[in-house]
């Protein structure tokens, strides 16, 4: 089996292309499924010219609807279901992200290319270019509608929800009377379709090959029992000024990760675009430079690395320090201090970003690197050394005055919140004390990453992986 076909294997031809592996984008994911479909036909080609292998993809998100297609365009007969009524569902609910399959390869020379592919290789199914989620998600749906026009062997059913298949595995070489898959030597994989809302059965259907492709899980911005912040692909008014309410709001950001970033830089710019960013800075390119080593170098060790804990805390740790001495060298420029002074708004937020231990956690590089440079921008110009309350954790949020949290983010934006906060000395260790005074906020947003809910033998750890910026 091909080496990204292993990585992805969880039982005889069932393969899972969620899970806990980060970074990843949605470009990522669109390099991934492609890959794992093409090298898995690569080397089941000579059992296709005898028997018709039906193929099964759950989820018709970037990952699956990649997977399907390229399935289809390789002659095989797949069928492709979502839960919900249209393809791309996450993206599509959200009106105010921007999305762009190169920039979070900065510093790489690409970065700015916003076009996937953006180099002369083979056409991948879903070709795009940087755009709002929304209306990538329009312009992506349409090219699945179009494939299964051309290839009505493409059958897409979505509003479906696809019950574990595990529960209906018949083992290898079992031969299954009456079921259209009876052939020694191949799984057959009885899958049950429901009805998402009334969870009634429509039946089931068996399939030589799945291809789990159900998305990283629920997004954790829950605090049990109280608050639920708005959730990454939710459309917020966090752009807009002062967060699209009528007086200006204290705001707290929990979490150190990718989210967390992209959300402070989304409030302190007014949504000005990552890539905006970095050209009105104008970093030359010799720091550039010092960056990709540092990131080359992280990454090198976080791909070999076993997860959360002291080892990871000394990549990311390292990979700070490295930003830092490129942020500070940055700052002494004249041109992009001068920059840094016209763009950073003179009526700073009132926001803190809340996050254990003292370096932030996974993050694309531009993000990292913008954070660090604003934020050492303040301390040194602007005197303001409260923004980021590192070695910190959310303990809980409680709302004050008439209102009441029900879970609800738009009826607790800009109502008046307590903010509880514990120390958290690392980034793996528990919890420390308390902090005496709990914060207010009108605004809190909670980017603790997503939380896979699958069943043990899923969410197998499985080796990080790097994935080509391309697919081949
Ligand atoms: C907090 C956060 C921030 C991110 N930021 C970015 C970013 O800035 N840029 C970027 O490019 N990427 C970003 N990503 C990553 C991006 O969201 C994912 O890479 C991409 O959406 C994953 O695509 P997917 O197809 O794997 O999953 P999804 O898009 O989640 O699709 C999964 C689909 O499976 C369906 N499904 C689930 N279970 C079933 C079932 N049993 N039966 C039928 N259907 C089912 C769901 O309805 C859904 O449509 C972010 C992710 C998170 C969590």
């Amino acid at each position: 089996m091909s080496p990204i076909a292993k990585a992805h294997n969880v039982a005889p031809l069932f393969f899972h292309v969620g899970g806990r592996i980060s970074p990843i984008s949605i470009r990522d994911q669109m390099v991934r499924t492609q890959m794992l479909v093409e090298r898995l036909f690569e080397r089941l080609a000579p059992v296709n010219r005898e028997v018709p292998l039906k193929v099964l993809v759950v989820g018709a998100g970037a990952a699956g609807v990649t997977a399907a297609m390229t399935a289809a365009q390789l002659g095989y007969s797949t069928t492709l279901v979502d839960k919900e009524s249209q393809a791309f569902s996450l993206q599509r609910r959200c009106l105010t992200r921007w999305i762009d399959p190169t920039v979070y390869d900065w510093p790489a020379a690409h970065w700015d290319e916003g076009d996937f592919p953006w180099l002369n290789v083979p056409a991948p199914p879903l070709p795009w270019t940087h755009d709002w989620a929304h209306q990538l998600a329009v312009s992506l749906a349409i090219r699945l509608a179009n494939a299964q026009a051309l290839m009505p062997w493409l059958d897409v059913q979505l509003g479906v929800l696809a019950r574990t298949p595990q529960l209906f595995w018949y083992p290898m070489a079992m031969p299954m009377p009456g079921l259209p898959f009876d052939w020694p030597g191949l799984p057959a994989w009885r899958t049950e379709f429901v009805d998402p809302v009334t969870q009634q059965s429509r039946g089931h259907e068996c399939f030589n090959i799945v291809i789990i492709a159900a998305g990283f899980g629920r997004e954790n911005c829950i605090v049990p029992q109280e608050y639920r912040g708005f959730a990454f692909w939710e459309t917020d008014e966090f752009a807009l000024p002062d967060c699209g309410l009528p007086r200006e709001p204290e705001i707290v950001i929990s979490g150190g990760g990718d989210g967390a970033l992209q959300d402070f830089l989304r409030i302190v710019f007014r949504g000005a675009r990552a890539d905006t960013l970095i050209r009105r800075f104008r970093i030359p390119f010799a720091l550039q430079h010092m960056l990709r080593e540092a990131e080359d170098f992280a990454s090198r060790g976080y791909h070999w690395n076993t997860g959360r804990g002291p080892s990871d805390h000394q990549i990311l740790h390292s990979l700070e320090q490295s930003h830092l001495n490129v942020v500070n060298a940055a700052i002494e420029r004249p041109a992009i201090r001068k920059a840094l002074e016209k763009h950073i708004p003179d009526r700073f937020p009132k926001i803190k970003i809340i996050h254990s231990c003292k370096h932030f956690g996974q993050a694309y590089p531009p993000n990292r690197f913008l954070v660090l440079l604003i934020l050492a921008y303040l301390a040194r110009f602007r005197n303001r050394n409260d923004v980021r309350m590192n070695n910190s954790r959310l303990a809980s949020v409680q709302g004050v005055g008439p209102h009441h949290c029900h879970q609800n983010p738009h009826d607790c934006h800009g109502e008046d919140h307590e903010v509880h906060v514990v120390q958290a000395p690392s980034c793996w260790g528990p919890n420390g004390a308390p902090l005496t005074e709990p914060l207010t906020a009108q605004v809190v947003i909670i980017r603790h990453g997503p939380r896979a809910a699958l069943p043990p033998w899923l969410s197998l750890p499985k080796p990080r992986q790097v994935l080509p910026y391309l697919p081949v």
